[in-house]
């Protein structure tokens, strides 16, 4: 048996435009980011990507993901399944991260957490100059 919160989480798991890239996409269009495609065929399947330049942005569930920010406990029962899976998960996303990392990619984390309402403006303004001078683009301001 597993709980339905953790049934919910292996359904999003690597299923494409869930909330939080759609959120992303949403802020990358209003900053005039744009040109990027979704899921490109590199290790990891960046869900963002902009393969010219070789920038790569992750968004990943907090939960599925093993979020160093949340830290969110294991789910009760199988615990010994889900400490197996979920360090392969990890060791997976490490893995891809170093391909592309040696592929001359530069590759952008973002976590479910830093897209909450409280947490998005301050995750974007850090993000979006960093992102703009690696992509040769102008930031669009929002006011
Ligand atoms: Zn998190």
């Amino acid at each position: 048996m597993v709980s339905e919160a953790t049934r919910k989480a292996m359904q999003g798991n690597k299923r494409a435009n869930t909330k939080p890239e759609l959120l992303v996409r949403q802020r990358l269009r209003e900053a005039g980011l744009l040109g990027y495609r979704l899921q490109w065929k590199v290790p990891g399947r960046p869900d963002i990507a902009w393969p010219g330049k070789k920038v790569a942005i992750m968004v990943n569930g907090c939960f599925w993901h093993r979020c160093p920010h949340c830290n969110l406990p294991l789910p009760k029962s199988n615990v010994e399944y889900w400490t197996i899976k979920f360090d392969r998960n990890v060791e997976r996303d490490a893995k891809n991260l170093k391909a592309l990392e040696e592929a001359g990619w530069k590759v952008h984390v973002l976590w479910e957490c830093q897209l909450k309402k409280k947490t998005i403006d301050d995750t974007f303004e850090e993000l979006f100059p960093i992102l703009a001078n690696e992509l040769g683009k102008t930031l669009i301001s929002r006011d």
